[in-house]
């Protein structure tokens, strides 16, 4: 068997130490005769031996002050959209929040918040904070088309409000500067179907009266993030996730990486023509990197022969085209190298 370097954007590739450790505790975890996913998530065992050292390793990894809750919620980032505004708008007395509108995602964060209030839309380079926002909110990293804001919006009192599903745990973040951060789990930590929120508990207690008891984040404050059953499976490995993270030296050390990881690749894009990015430079990701051949027949023989090479999920959105490398946190300096080698070996062939 040969794992391959896969680029998806999500469900993205996970750290095979951390798969490893999954198969080895998969019939029998901590001598129990049964895996972390089979038991109580009430029960002493997964307590004390997976929710609660998940959350200590995942405040650990970003240094989340005591003030902050951490959540953890069994669905994707998208359910957070209406979460967000449900939770949040009546913050202020006129319904009112600021979006910055920077991509694909954002526009959906947009689009669900509009059913619940009035949304103010703003680019991220003209936009100002008013203090009648009742909370301001961003998408620090569009996944799909590659843009990546790198500067913190100033906010003043206002809540900021992040979407981090595609850069969390990417770089150390000042988490005092935000009010509220969520980010889907299938980039950077484990599995779909968990998501992870960051929530000042100053902001906890506003949602608005008809805000279903699963989409109330004060629900999962007073519980645990127990009051059902969570995503017990992707919990665990998100546990196993923060363990290796803190292992490689955490995020100040994987930041590096990334940095490296994007540079190498960046700076191979610039120095051919035949590869084309269009990314402003200021905004360019670090974790999902959007290029073209010189034509789409190009770019699906590009897919073609790159999945042959166990170059694996190159295929950029079908919004944008073209082709998309996500290089998250577990996406090893070898795998970009690997990358770059075969781009290099296909323009020689089809420039
Ligand atoms: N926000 C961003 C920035 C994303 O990249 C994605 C997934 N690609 C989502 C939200 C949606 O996540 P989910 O599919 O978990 O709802």
């Amino acid at each position: 068997m040969t794992r391959a370097y896969n680029f998806c954007s999500g469900p993205a590739m996970i750290p095979t130490e951390v798969l490893e450790r999954v198969k080895s505790e998969i019939l029998d975890w901590n001598n129990i005769g049964a895996s972390a996913f089979e038991i109580s998530h009430r029960g002493k065992d997964y307590l004390e031996k997976v929710i609660e050292p998940a959350e200590h390793h995942f405040r650990q990894l970003l240094n989340i002050p005591k003030n902050y809750h951490v959540l953890f919620t069994s669905f994707g980032a998208s359910h957070h959209f209406a979460m967000v505004p449900l939770n949040l708008l009546d913050r202020s007395k006129n319904n009112t929040a600021c979006y910055i509108d920077s991509g694909i995602w954002s526009g959906k964060a947009i689009k669900e918040a509009q059913r619940y209030g009035n949304i103010i839309l703003k680019k991220f380079e003209d936009f100002k904070s008013q203090s009648d926002y009742s909370y301001i909110h961003y998408t620090p990293n569009e996944t799909i088309e590659g843009i990546q804001f790198h500067d913190i919006p100033k906010t003043g009192d206002v809540p900021l409000v992040a979407d981090m599903s595609s850069e969390i745990l990417s770089k150390p973040i000042d988490i005092k500067k935000f009010g509220l951060i969520y980010a889907g789990a299938q980039k950077n930590i484990a599995p779909a179907g968990l998501s992870l929120v960051i929530m000042r508990d100053d902001l906890v207690g506003f949602a608005k009266s008809f805000t279903p008891t699963l989409y109330n984040y004060k629900t999962y404050v007073d519980s645990q993030s127990l009051y059902h059953t969570p995503n017990t499976f992707g919990i665990y490995l998100a546990g196993l996730a923060f363990e290796w993270l803190l292992k490689q030296g955490g995020v100040e050390a994987i930041t590096k990486i990334n940095q490296r990881k994007a540079q190498k690749l960046y700076d191979y894009l610039d120095s051919t023509d035949f590869y084309k990015n269009s990314v402003d430079k200021k905004y360019r990701s670090v974790m999902n990197i959007v290029f073209y051949t010189p034509n789409a027949e190009l770019d699906k023989l590009f897919v073609e022969e790159s999945t042959k090479a166990h170059l694996i999920n190159l295929k950029g959105h079908k919004a944008v085209g073209g082709l998309r490398a996500s290089i998250y946190n577990a996406m090893p300096e070898a795998g970009v190298d690997a990358l770059i080698n075969f781009m290099k070996d296909f323009e020689k062939r089809y420039a």
